[in-house]
């Protein structure tokens, strides 16, 4: 099956974070050390590989991003310098500006929430009322 790609989608990505993701090497050190992975249905450098490849609707309706407590833990590790948690803030910002509202992210339900941890309840709040 052809996939739909949208490059300007990775420009924007790199725009707003100020990353350049074409410097990661897949090596998967964010996924292994992120805390919130077990409820994210993407890893974080599968997210990354999906952006690099321009499948804009595959990574605005993943989870992920609003998963992400941006714990930095992440960006200190990944041997290439990237910021990861910069790139899922883009990819967030991308989401609303689109006026795709947080509502719209698959945590519907209560028993879409009710197994997160406490950090990633109080950071997703943040994020989509700040
Ligand atoms: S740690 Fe860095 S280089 Fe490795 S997969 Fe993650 S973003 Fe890519
Ligand atoms: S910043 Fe986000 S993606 Fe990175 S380790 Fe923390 S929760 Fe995981």
């Amino acid at each position: 099956m052809k996939v739909k790609t949208d490059r300007e989608f990775l420009d924007r990505v790199q725009e707003l974070s100020g990353q350049n993701l074409n410097e990661c090497y897949q090596c998967g050190t964010c996924s292994a050390g992120c805390p919130f992975v077990e409820e994210m249905d993407i890893l974080p450098d599968r997210l990354i590989r999906l952006v690099i490849l321009g499948e804009k609707e595959r990574v605005l309706g993943a989870k992920t991003p609003w998963i992400c407590a941006a714990c930095f833990t992440c960006t200190v590790r990944c041997p290439r310098g990237l910021d990861i948690a910069k790139i899922m803030e883009a990819i967030r910002q991308i989401k609303l500006r689109k006026r795709k509202e947080a509502d719209e992210t698959k945590i519907e339900k209560i028993e879409d929430i009710k197994h997160l941890p406490q950090a990633a309840l109080v950071s997703n709040f943040r994020k989509q009322t700040g």
